[in-house]
């Protein structure tokens, strides 16, 4: 199949490829979607095909306001009002009940389906254009998120039929995923908006085992996509935790060819590996956006493993320590000197 890549102002041609059943990767202010018309099953089917995604990984369904939202489920709460009012449009997914018109492809046979209003302008206008656009990660199943159009042509040149290059991703990680299907607000997967943020407007909501541990032997994941190894570059990525004079200490010492770093900027002085620099260790909005970038030029580097510091899980940082984690697929070693 050949991918057409179009520019922003090509966006008719986008939609009327959703309007025909086809598939087509969008930029959002989190990272690259592949969307497909979230009604049509046969069109969705084609995006778990195209990414080699389990088959019982539901996907999120982007809409261009509030009352699109509300024809996609059962109910909509008063915590999903509020929320909504707050941080729609923006990084928040909601899970809730789901209405029939949502087809088993997109929810992988659960009862709810998971809602997003993008705040990203080509993504809402795509959807203005078409419908609403069921859209995970424009990746192949597995490797890290694309935030730039050249990480989707790298994934997905052939497999799809076009890609709408809006330039960078804001945000660099992926939503914010809470449910509200439950007895309480649960967050299953962190995100732009945080823990804190949401505690701020809902009040107390429950943080799912799973964004920080790994699945016990036979434990159902509450977000399917939390089972699967994730984000991972082709090179083996280890987590040292501790601090900065401790983190250089380790790598060094532990340095040979294919070795790089995943650092600071305050550390890039005394590591004598190539390194990939996220941010500032307390510009942690930096280093989500420099995540999944960094993750894949450690690839180009030609890097088989890389040693990367284990951030903080205050904020946005619970977002960047759950996508590290899984791209390390848990080792943690703590350093010290
Ligand atoms: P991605 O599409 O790559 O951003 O991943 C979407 C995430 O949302 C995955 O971890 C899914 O398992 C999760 N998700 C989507 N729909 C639901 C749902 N109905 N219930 C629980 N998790 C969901
Ligand atoms: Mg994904």
């Amino acid at each position: 199949m050949k991918t057409l890549i179009l520019k922003p102002d090509e966006i008719d041609q986008a939609a009327e490829i959703i309007r025909n059943g086809g598939i087509v990767a969008m930029p959002t202010e989190t990272v690259y979607g592949l969307a497909a018309n979230a009604l049509d099953g046969k069109a969705v089917a084609q995006i778990f095909k195209a990414k080699g995604r389990p088959m019982d990984n539901p996907l999120i369904v982007h809409v261009s306001d509030i009352a699109q939202a509300k024809t996609l489920v059962r109910s909509f709460p008063k915590e999903a009002e509020i929320l909504a009012e707050k941080f729609w449009p923006g990084p928040l997914t909601i899970i809730l009940p789901k209405a029939d018109i949502i087809p088993d492809e997109v929810s992988a046979g659960l009862d709810t389906v998971a809602v997003r209003f993008p705040s990203d302008p080509v993504a809402r206008k795509l959807i203005s254009l078409s419908c609403p656009l069921a859209a995970p990660s424009a990746n192949l199943s597995g490797s890290p998120s694309p935030t730039s159009a050249k990480h989707v042509i790298d994934d997905m040149d052939g497999r799809i039929d076009a890609i709408i290059d809006g330039g960078e991703c804001k945000v660099g990680v992926e939503s914010t995923v809470i449910t509200l299907a439950g007895e309480k607000p649960r967050l299953l997967r962190p995100g732009g908006i945080t823990a804190e943020q949401l505690r701020e407007v809902i009040g107390e909501i429950e943080i799912d085992d799973a964004v920080v541990n790994p699945l016990k032997d036979g434990e159902k994941a509450a977000s399917p996509g939390m089972k699967y190894k994730h984000y991972a570059p082709k090179a083996n990525v280890i987590l040292l935790r501790g601090t900065s004079e401790a983190y250089i200490a380790y790598v060094n010492s532990h340095n040979d060819d294919k070795t790089a770093a995943l650092c600071y900027d305050e550390e890039t002085g005394g590591l004598n590996v190539p390194y990939i620099v996220l941010g500032a260790e307390n510009d942690m909005e930096m280093q989500a956006h420099n995540l999944f970038t960094a993750l894949r030029q450690a690839d180009k580097l030609g890097a088989e493993t890389v040693y990367a510091h284990c951030p903080n899980r205050e904020g946005v940082g619970l977002a960047i320590y759950n996508r590290i984690i899984r791209a390390a697929g848990f080792t943690i070693i703590q350093v010290s000197v």
